[in-house]
């Protein structure tokens, strides 16, 4: 193993009010690489005063931010998407580090998408425009000569919650939008990966207003409840486990404000005997081992058609066989380590439990062991065979690089095995035949079917789930619907009374 590289600082503060602050009793977590179990860095765990501290701070700049110009909106967003650019070699290091990703991941994914994020929105929210239509001739034929036109207008302070499994990149899902739309946001990601978003903290603090962008850190169970407990956000954002999001919801409810609920899935990769075969056989890795398979739309359900199923899986399990799982700091890495000891456990757990249930290990099964990555959690890739739809390994969340591989005969068959899920997050169809994809892409229940390619997440095109992946869509201006609100002016034209009175 490689020597670990040091990332810059050992400890981290909260943004909160523009200031960079400790927690008010001084509590701090720390951080930990999960190749090695090197220390990272500390960071403060919130209390209840901080959380309440942040919404005062974000209330207290909303009444000016609200008001800044769409013009310059852009420039700062504009200026933030440059900061992260700049600063990309260091922040993809310090989340690879954090979190066990690859870096040649960091450096192509999720730091690059992070600030195109950030500049999509600057550009598309000066095409934003409101509506206008002359109504002439409402219902009760009174009141004629009518000009309607509809605003959206920022909805407030924003409490937004995010996962361990992109932290970076899902903080920049939630502060673009949020800063286009014109609200302020209290943030709060995963106390398990907390280092790249306070560091982007530092970066962007200097281009904000104070207050608009608050950063809190700390445990979900008892900063994220606080936040959930918080009377005054006017809205709510979360990404994380759909176990976590019901609690959300109905915190959400209880304040009679609305949510958007980013969640989990179990999504169904499906191939066809005329796919085109290496970028087929390739997709199955993009789908599942893509982020060690710790991705929200993961193909973690693989469905081949049995005219392939043999020749498919054995290249499969050759491929897989041949992948470099190493340190998350090598180049060469192609898989790095799962986010902690616990998601290793996890994961395992379900190899015992599909097998239990009569699945067989093709490939992986075990963790990766040897020249040094015993000290981490690492996972072998893994392709679960001899599996039915109804097992609890093909319809629960694992959450790692296992793959179960499920033969199927018809197209009406594998759309109706995909559906067979409480989840609808994401999904692939691989063939050659344009109205078959468009078939089996139409019968899926979920937000998102690729067509021969998986987990490309470009800012410009809708992401949700259907069921129980979720409830609204992120990415994509249609984002700025949720964190808006509508606003209709009625002008009436008449210069005569009715003559009702
Ligand atoms: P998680 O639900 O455990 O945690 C998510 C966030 O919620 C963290 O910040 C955590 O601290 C916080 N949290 C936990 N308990 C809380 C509580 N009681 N009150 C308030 N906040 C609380 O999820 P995770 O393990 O960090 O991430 C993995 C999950 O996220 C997977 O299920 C994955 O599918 C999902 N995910 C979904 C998407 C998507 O876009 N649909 C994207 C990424 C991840």
């Amino acid at each position: 193993m490689s020597e670990m590289p040091r990332p810059q600082d050992a400890s981290y503060k909260m943004l909160i009010n523009g200031k960079f602050v400790d927690a008010s009793n001084g509590a701090t977590r720390k951080s930990y690489c999960p190749a090695n179990g090197e220390f990272l860095a500390s960071f403060p765990d919130a209390t209840k005063e901080d959380v309440d501290a942040a919404v005062k701070a974000a209330w207290a700049a909303f009444d000016s931010w609200k008001k800044v110009s769409v013009t310059e909106k852009q420039a700062i967003l504009t200026k933030i998407a440059d900061v992260i650019d700049a600063n990309k070699e260091t922040l993809a290091m310090i989340e690879s580090l954090d979190n066990g990703k690859p870096i040649r991941e960091t450096m192509t994914v999720d730091i690059p998408l992070s600030s195109d994020h950030f500049r999509y929105f600057a550009g598309v929210i000066r095409g934003e425009e409101g509506q206008a239509s002359i109504i002439d001739d409402t219902a009760q034929g009174l009141f004629g000569n009518n000009l309607s036109i509809i605003l959206r207008e920022p909805i407030g302070v924003v409490g937004q919650i995010i996962p361990w499994n992109f932290p970076f990149a899902m903080a920049a899902w939630k502060i673009a939008p949020v800063l286009a739309a014109g609200d302020c946001t209290v943030i709060k990601p995963s106390s398990t990966t907390s280092l790249s978003l306070l560091h982007l903290a530092k970066l962007i603090a200097p281009l904000l207003p104070p207050g608009v962008v608050n950063v809190i850190t700390g445990r979900g169970s008892t900063t994220g409840q606080f936040m959930l407990d918080h009377p005054d956000f006017r809205k709510l954002a979360f990404t994380g486990s759909t176990e976590v999001g019901y609690s959300v919801a109905d915190a959400a409810a209880k304040k009679l404000i609305p949510s958007t609920l980013e969640l989990g899935g179990k999504s169904a990769n499906i191939f066809f005997p005329d796919c085109n075969w290496a970028k087929a056989i390739e997709g199955v890795h993009l789908g599942i081992l893509f982020n060690q398979g710790q991705v929200c739309c993961a193909g973690s359900r693989v469905f081949v058609h049995e005219d392939i199923y043999d020749k498919f899986v054995a290249e499969l399990v050759a491929s897989f066989k041949k992948v470099n799982v190493n340190v998350p700091w090598e180049n060469t890495t192609q898989m790095g380590s799962q986010v902690d000891e616990g998601q290793l456990q996890k994961i395992l757990s379900y190899v015992e439990i599909g097998k239990q249930e009569g699945a067989k290990v093709a490939v992986g099964g075990a963790r990766a062991t040897g020249n040094g990555l015993e000290k981490g959690a690492f996972m072998q890739p893994t392709l679960l065979v001899d599996v039915n739809n109804k097992m609890r390994v093909a319809q629960e969340e694992i959450f790692g690089p296992v793959a179960v591989v499920i033969k199927f005969k018809t197209e009406e068959e594998v759309i109706a095995l995909a559906n067979d899920s409480e989840y609808g997050l994401g999904g692939a169809v691989w063939t050659q035949d344009i109205n078959r994809a468009f078939r089996v892409a139409r019968g899926i229940e979920t937000g998102r079917v690729w067509v021969n390619q998986y987990n490309d997440l470009p800012a410009h095109t809708p992401f949700g789930g259907y069921k129980k992946s979720g409830i609204g869509r992120e990415t994509h201006k249609v984002i700025l619907d949720h964190y808006t609100q509508m606003k209709n002016i009625f002008i009436n034209f008449e210069e005569k009374a009715i003559g009702l009175y």
